[in-house]
């Protein structure tokens, strides 16, 4: 399969890569390599084996065998500009190890207002217990952010778009002036995946994502990647390896089987996600549409700028309601289940109160009008859409009588 090595479609890519045929042998996926113990054949062949520390060499089980070793390839080759990928056994996981891999004690973290919650914990938590400075930014102040660096910074951590209230940043400039100073760029980019939003090649340094959303895509798995270029590649792994961060290669196959159908998924969810947001747009019960998708909502100018897809997940805001008229709505839905995470083939719904997660940056956000900040975020599967929107129609009409 490696014998084409021209450059293809993102599906042709998504179906082609890591599928080497020392790893896979006369089938089609590599096979489940389990193992701790690799046996060397010789005390010299043990001896010369310690020279080498890429994917491809055993070691140890902790270094991986092919399983691991073909998704990880699989996964650099779908993003531009990547020189390795690691696998960590969460996305959390892999924003941890991607944050401590450019962090040292005494250093100033910047870290977008509108990050993941795990994300906003460790950098205020962890990393306080460690010496390292978490410094919330609004990502839509550029000049606040670039006043925020000093010569303490070291690393800025994006996410795009935003979670929960999904705005997008402009992530070229504000990579731009974290270069400018000398700060490496991380972000966390689970929403488009380097198929929808080439991070590394709008001047990010490392591009992290939950493989346990899309790439997995079956709701159950647990997995994270980080992706770096060839200036922090080494700092990665090197952390990585030391933290004995390793995923199953029972894992690493479901994640794998999930990835050659993943443009074809985020295809489906992308246009029922758009059908969805429009027809919401349109219900005198939404105050806000937050898709960048879709005209009119925050950061969509940056979205048809920056990205080639999206995927379906996007919040609305009630406007006005209660919050319990909000539990009754959610509770109504029966298509939607009530859970965390997303990127599965079966659709969710998830209220969230964004003012608890912010620091630096308003919500509601100006201009809006007090009393419409219940938001509501969906995770569209792979469900009809229509049936879907009967689902809301549904739920909507209950919480009229309510
Ligand atoms: C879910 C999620 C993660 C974390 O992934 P886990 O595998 O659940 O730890 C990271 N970033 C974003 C934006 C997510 O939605």
């Amino acid at each position: 399969m490696s014998k084409i090595d021209k450059p293809t479609g993102a599906s042709t890519a998504a179906v082609l890569a890591g599928r080497r045929e020392e790893w896979t042998g006369p089938v089609v996926n590599p096979p489940i390599w389990r193992g701790s113990t690799h046996l060397y054949e010789s005390e010299a062949d043990r001896i010369a084996a310690l020279a080498h520390n890429e994917d491809g060499h055993f070691h140890y089980g902790r270094r991986g065998a092919p399983t691991q070793w073909s998704l990880a390839e699989a996964l650099t080759k779908l993003e531009p500009g990547a020189e390795g990928t690691m696998l960590y056994p969460s996305g959390t996981a892999a924003l941890a190890g991607a944050m401590m891999s450019v962090l040292e004690p005494g250093d100033v973290l910047l870290v977008q207002d509108n990050v993941y919650e795990p994300t906003r914990s460790i950098a205020s938590g962890l990393f306080k217990r460690w010496g390292v400075e978490a410094r919330f930014f609004d990502p839509a102040d550029h000049d606040a952010y670039a006043i925020a660096f000093d010569d303490r910074t070291t690393a800025v951590m994006l996410e795009t778009p935003g979670s929960l209230t999904m705005e997008v940043p402009d992530v070229p400039r504000l990579a731009a002036i974290a270069k400018d100073r000398g700060a490496a760029v991380l972000i966390d980019n689970t929403w488009a995946t380097g198929l929808g939003f080439p991070a590394l090649e709008h001047g990010c340094d490392i591009t992290i994502t939950a493989l346990t959303k899309h790439a997995g895509g079956h709701s159950d798995v647990m997995m994270g990647a980080a992706s770096a270029g060839a200036k922090y590649y080494a700092k990665l792994r090197h952390t990585a390896q030391s933290l004995g961060q390793v995923v199953s290669p029972d894992d690493a196959a479901l994640v794998a089987r999930g990835l050659r159908t993943m443009p074809l998924r985020l295809r489906q969810s992308t246009a029922s996600a758009l059908k969805i947001a429009h027809w919401l747009k349109d219900r005198a019960e939404v105050a806000h549409v937050l898709c960048p998708m879709v005209e009119g909502s925050p950061g969509h100018e940056l979205w048809a700028r920056d990205f080639s897809g999206g995927c379906g997940l996007f919040s609305f805001v009630l406007a006005g309601h209660t919050s319990e008229q909000r539990a009754a709505f959610v509770d109504t839905l029966e298509l939607f289940g009530i859970g965390y995470s997303w990127g599965g083939f079966e659709s969710l719904a998830l209220p969230f109160d964004a003012a608890r997660i912010r620091s630096a940056s308003a919500w509601p956000k100006p201009g809006w009008h007090e009393e419409d900040h219940l938001g509501i975020r969906l995770a569209i599967g792979l469900e009809d859409a229509d049936d879907l929107i009967a689902d809301l129609d549904r739920a909507f009409a209950t919480i009229k009588h309510s």
